[in-house]
């Protein structure tokens, strides 16, 4: 508490990143119980004292007049958004019964916690995936829905799923490179401010910054460089910047060494390493060099690793082997500047003078993030993307004077009771199986939690026709009726941010309390507290003792945060102590190999052991393209909250509708202008809305901001016209995406409802 007097509190939370990960700080001012009016908080570093128009419209959410005020059960058909009001006892006593009946005849795995990401709540997510853990039931994982392609790539290159710290860890701690390349990332709208600001900071101190995008995005527009390129073509373009920097030897061959596998010989008729059995050495999995200097095969070993080869082809005990980075290199070859130009669409001299620059410039950084990686192969672009940076040297190995990243004590949520299993895990795009094919078991029940699940999800036909009848029970912890809380059997009214606590550790280097501001209003409750009476109610009480803020002592318990604790954090953000003099934090890869792995040996067998490009499954590529020759991909608008809040009506006077934006050369070809009402189809759905004629996006293109609920479309939705394939590599990776920007769609004049 900031001040306090009898007419005025004002009281230090945190915006809980409507945009992500940012968590501006937020003073919230209190007279009589009601909060008046937010405004930034400050950070130790007054560049981070910002706040955004999402962030100051978010006041609306918590006094919006349609809050689900109680508990209710729905009373017509699902869908139909009727509902009865009922007790909080006559709830949890429905859903004791439902989950006891399922879990006699199905067993708890069958009943799924499907867990969204609004937001940066610590307390909310970790106190669903403890009553998993106890109650061995499955927690569904949000990664897919729009957001697995990067952990999957990630895994396969650094060894975990976050390539940030490694990216643009010291961007984030406003350590300016000389060139930041921005590829497939629109911060200006997705994260305007601790983001987007470091941006526009470091431009003001000189930093080149280039963006490469399918759409001239506001992050475009603020560059010294825009590099437009086709859909799901990054991977092409990642191949022909490392066609350049082969063809020229600008490569980084002292990173390379160190930090990459590159130098690992690998056997040309297996694709996979030569190993020590296949020299007759004791240890059997060693990896193997040709080393230069004696120009013979070596042991790989630290003392050695230094002088290896990292080109030519030699042969071992009769075997053909090469380097990986010499199998890379002979990938690239055939991506010449000509031939990479005609797949994405970018100049032949921008990919040759872009390649130049990363490769000869000091300090680069590449900055990315999920919309990147939301093509069926996403997650080869971001190995793309790392394997430029790694074989220039642009990837950050260490924090010399840096900080040590976020750390929580996340065990007593993975596993309560440490002795007995956990939880089941499943992916957000599996689980569509799971409920219509009862593949690879059955899940009966699904409890939805700040998740937009069918308004956010692919093929929202077939969740509407095959996806929910097949379900025996929903309940949904929700502030309005959404999309999907129409369909929801047991509707729980949950707290907005200002009314409960929550633990952020962000923006980084920073750890907040998102502190309750006011008491919850009507009869809502916080996620953590329902979760806690729930498990009361299941006998497991004693593990939720003290409610949110027990939850969010047991999660800064952790020798790292030493005197960090709620009174501490109630004052103001705390930065993550800096390193002693001289420290040095090395930031691991967990890897087979422990280094970048530029060649993936697990993904030999999958013809993906390298980042090939592998063309999108269904965005169109060439103007040839018949029945659905247009690309329909998905951007975040400043304009919208997550896509529970799209019914915040300041956003919306300033952001009324949905829109799809649409090249002139496609509008003309099809007799449409601007602010026409157009439908945009395939075999899925068709979808109708009004048209924006800009030159923001390529030909070829379409573009529809994600997150307007169904019913703001004037027919369809943007997730009708989307699909649900499954990427099988990604599911053994990590878990699959859903390909939102790997879509192909038709457009026309609107000519009415189709019946
Ligand atoms: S930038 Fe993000 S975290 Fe900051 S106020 Fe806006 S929505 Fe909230």
């Amino acid at each position: 508490m900031i001040n306090n007097n009898k007419d005025l509190r004002v009281i230090r939370t945190a915006c809980p990143a409507h945009c992500g990960i940012d968590c501006c700080g937020i003073l919230a001012h209190v007279k009589d119980n009601r909060v008046i009016k937010l405004e930034p908080a400050d950070f130790p570093d007054e560049n981070d004292r910002r706040i955004c128009l999402r962030g100051l419209s978010s006041l609306e959410i918590t006094y919006h007049p349609d809050r689900i005020k109680y508990p209710m059960k729905r009373i017509g058909e699902r869908g139909e958004a009727k509902f009865k009001r009922i007790t909080w006892d006559e709830a949890y006593s429905t859903i004791i019964s439902k989950f006891k009946r399922i879990s006699e005849d199905y067993g708890w795995k069958s009943i799924g916690w499907v867990l969204g990401g609004p937001g940066s709540g610590t307390t909310k997510f970790g106190a669903y995936l403890r009553l998993a853990s106890l109650t061995q039931s499955t927690r569904v994982s949000a990664w897919g829905y729009g957001d697995a392609g990067l952990p999957c790539g990630s895994r396969v290159i650094f060894g975990h799923q976050f390539p940030y710290m490694h990216l643009f860890g010291e961007f984030w701690q406003r350590k300016w490179p000389d060139l930041l390349v921005i590829w497939g990332s629109n911060p200006a709208e997705s994260m305007p401010l601790q983001t987007m600001r470091k941006v526009l900071d470091a431009k003001e101190n000189g930093t080149q910054v280039v963006v490469i995008d399918p759409r001239f995005t506001v992050t475009a527009s603020k560059a010294d460089e825009y590099i437009g390129l086709k859909p799901g073509t990054d991977s092409a373009f990642a191949l022909g910047l490392m066609h350049v920097i082969f063809q020229k030897r600008i490569y980084n061959p002292e990173f390379v060494r160190e930090f990459t596998n590159g130098s690992y010989l690998v056997r040309t008729d297996t694709g996979k390493f030569l190993r020590g059995k296949d020299i007759e050495t004791k240890k059997e999995n060693v990896y193997i060099i040709w080393h230069e200097p004696t120009d013979s095969y070596k042991v790989m070993r630290r003392s050695n690793v230094k002088e290896a080869c990292l080109s030519g082809s030699f042969k071992v005990n009769g075997i053909e082997c090469k380097p990986a980075l010499q199998m890379l290199e002979d990938l690239t070859l055939q991506y010449t500047p000509k031939k990479t130009s005609e797949i994405t669409g970018v100049q032949v001299d921008l990919i040759i003078k872009l390649a130049e620059k990363i490769a000869t410039t000091k300090k680069v950084v590449f900055y990315t993030h999920m919309g990147f990686t939301r093509t069926y192969h996403g997650d080869i672009s971001l190995r793309g993307l790392i394997t430029v940076a790694s074989i220039t040297g642009h990837v950050t190995t260490s924090f010399s004077s840096g900080y040590m990243p976020a750390v929580l004590n996340w065990d007593p949520f993975l596993k309560a009771i440490p002795e007995k299993p956990s939880f089941h895990r499943m992916g957000i795009l599996n689980l569509y199986d799971a409920v219509i094919s009862e593949k690879p078991y059955p899940i009966k029940a699904v409890w939805f939690a700040f998740i937009n699940f069918l308004n956010q999800c692919a093929n929202s036909n077939k969740i509407i026709n095959e996806f929910f009848p097949k379900l025996d029970f929903i309940v949904q912890t929700e502030l309005f009726i959404t999309p999907t809380a129409r369909y929801a059997d047991l509707l729980l009214p949950v707290c907005s941010f200002l009314e409960f606590s929550d633990f952020l550790p962000h923006p980084y280097p920073y750890l907040q309390l998102q502190q309750k501001v006011i008491n919850p209003l009507y009869e809502s409750k916080s996620d953590a507290t329902i979760v806690a009476e729930l498990a009361e109610r299941l006998e497991f009480g004693e593990y939720f003792k003290g409610g949110e803020e027990g939850l969010i002592d047991l999660i800064i318990d952790h020798p790292l945060l030493k005197g960090v604790s709620r009174e501490s954090l109630k004052k103001g953000a705390v930065k993550l102590q800096p390193l002693p003099e001289g420290g040095n934090f090395p930031l691991s890869f967990r890897t087979p190999s422990g280094k970048i792995e530029l060649y993936a040996e697990q993904l030999v067998e999958d013809g993906e052991a390298l980042p090939v490009y592998l063309p999108p499954i269904e965005a169109p590529i060439s103007p040839s393209e018949k029945k659905y020759p247009l690309a329909l991909i998905n951007g975040h608008s400043r304009f919208r909250t997550h896509s529970m809040f799209a019914n915040v009506q300041s956003l919306l006077d300033l952001s009324p509708e949905p829109i799809v934006d649409v090249n002139p050369i496609d509008a003309e070809k099809r007799d449409i202008t601007n602010g026409d009402i157009v439908t945009v189809y395939n075999d899925r759905a068709r979808t109708t809305l009004k048209a924006r004629v800009t030159e923001g996006v390529k030909p070829g293109v379409l573009d529809i901001t994600e997150g307007w609920w169904i019913e703001q479309f004037r027919e369809g939705s943007l997730n009708h016209l989307t699909h649900d394939i499954i990427n099988p590599v990604q599911d053994k990776i990590y878990e699959p995406n859903m390909h939102m920007n790997d879509v192909a769609v038709e457009l026309m004049k609107y000519k009415g409802i189709e019946k």
